[in-house]
């Protein structure tokens, strides 16, 4: 396969070199099936698991942390980075009206102007009476459900507004239950008097590369998988024939994994006008961000923005991750934004004033380098149709064995963790359905 003639015939043909298919074809080859061949259209690996080195600075494509909550994935990326994997303890904020609120918000009342406290609390606890039995119709209902009037309005509504570009009221809550902490009224109540002495939500500790960036992760996985084409990029797939063109050379497959974007995907495919359809209905949004080399180190890992004012939603810091990410003395920065950029230079400004605004880049601070990177496809939006088009897509794929997994293939709101099991299961399920 190293020297591919116009021609090939495999058993399981991966599209895409991210995660999901790397984890893929890792576990293929654990299983003895070495039958497959990867195919990226990048001349790397990893996708949005990927690193660059610039003048000693690490920059990943937006902050990109490990939450590993299942022994087996922590177990898998031990072993994969050999004591290259720092375990770290979270430090991010909400900024909001001008403090530094600990994240979650929900459960750092304490943090607030003491009136916000109030009709925050006030809003849970009303909530909480209401025992409302009926299913949330909507994203707007579930949060005003779980958290109430206080916490919606001053914090998830602009915040979620801001990071989808499309209004709670006209998106789904499904996705909500992994990432968004379930209330819990006892230590909301306790968090509004005090700082609570242990941090909450899914990711109050994360796992980090100690060299590399995130970036090391993939790199590891793609070492123990030889069956690879890089700078190949899928062009067409024809199921019924079981045909793909990769650049200008044809594959033959008995099985197909997709981990491209499900509804570009569905645009090379040959899929009947119903399924176009569907896929044409899916939305998403893209994230842009501003990577910023400073003279100055960094201390929070991450600081969310819900103001409409400001012009990104999230920034973080990779040297704050891991101080190998930058040199001594000096910051590797983004801040993102999941709004339209149409002009950068005049973005740029924008963003900087609003860093300076906020306090992230102070007076004396020197700006090195900066450079943005565009992540077009970053959050399948889960809008009230997603699911419906989503299933349709899926059952005619599942017909013609073509397995969809990851966070775009299946197009979902979803982590790195995910991506690693799901390439296990995958190839589990391969092995036996042979
Ligand atoms: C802004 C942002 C922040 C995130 N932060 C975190 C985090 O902190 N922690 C976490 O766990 N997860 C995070 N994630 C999620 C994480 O990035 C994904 O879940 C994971 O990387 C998805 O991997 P994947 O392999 O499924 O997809 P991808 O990484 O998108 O891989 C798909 C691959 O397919 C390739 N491809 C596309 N089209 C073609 C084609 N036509 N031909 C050939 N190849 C093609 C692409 O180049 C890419 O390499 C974040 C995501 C975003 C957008």
């Amino acid at each position: 396969m190293k020297n591919p003639s116009d021609f090939l015939q495999v058993d399981t043909l991966i599209l895409g070199g991210g995660l999901t298919g790397l984890s893929t074809a890792y576990h293929l080859e654990k299983t003895g099936r070495t039958d497959y061949l990867l195919v990226e259209q990048n001349g790397h690996f990893g996708g949005l698991c990927a690193s660059e080195q610039m003048d000693g600075f690490t920059f990943d494509l937006s902050g990109h942390v490990l939450h590993l909550r299942d022994p087996y994935a922590l177990r898998l990326v031990r072993q994969l980075l050999r004591g290259n994997l720092l375990r770290v303890r979270r430090r991010a904020f909400i900024d909001f009206d001008g403090r530094r609120v600990p994240y979650p918000f929900q459960y750092n009342l304490w943090a607030l102007p003491p009136q916000t406290a109030r009709e925050c609390l006030q809003g849970a606890l009303a909530a909480a009476q209401a025992r409302r039995t009926a299913r949330p119709k909507n994203f707007e209902q579930w949060c005003l459900q779980a958290w109430g009037e206080g916490i919606y309005r001053h914090f998830m509504q602009p915040y979620n507004q801001k990071l989808w570009q499309n209004a709670p009221s006209q998106m789904a809550w499904d996705w909500c239950s992994d990432f968004v902490p379930a209330p819990d009224l006892a230590a909301l109540q306790a968090g509004a008097r005090r700082r609570p002495a242990r941090e909450s939500g899914y990711n109050a500790q994360f796992y980090y590369p100690r060299k590399g960036g995130i970036g090391a992760l993939a790199q590891a996985l793609a070492d123990r998988v030889p069956n690879t084409w890089l700078h190949a990029r899928v062009q067409k797939i024809d199921l019924k024939r079981k045909q793909a063109l990769i650049g200008t050379r044809r594959v033959r497959f008995a099985r197909l994994v997709n981990t491209l974007p499900l509804k570009d995907f569905i645009q090379i495919c040959d899929a009947p006008p119903a399924v176009q359809a569907a896929a044409c209905a899916l939305k998403s949004v893209p994230v842009h961000v501003l990577q910023l080399a400073l003279k100055r180190p960094a201390q929070a890992h991450w600081v969310y923005f819900a103001q409409a004012d400001i012009p990104f939603h999230r920034v973080g810091a990779y040297s704050a991750f891991c101080p190998e990410n930058a040199p001594q003395g000096c910051g590797a920065f983004y801040a993102e934004t999941t709004a339209p950029v149409a002009d950068f230079p005049r973005a740029k400004k924008a963003f900087i004033k609003a860093l300076k605004q906020k306090g992230i880049i102070e007076k004396q601070d020197q700006i090195l380098f900066s450079f943005w990177r565009k992540l077009p496809v970053a959050y399948a939006v889960y809008d009230l149709a997603r699911a419906r088009h989503t299933a349709r897509i899926l059952r005619w794929l599942q017909q013609h064995r073509c397995y969809c997994a990851g966070r775009y293939g299946l197009w979902e709101y979803s982590f790195m963790e995910r991506s690693l099991l799901q390439g296990r299961d995958l190839a589990q399920k391969l092995q036996s359905s042979l």
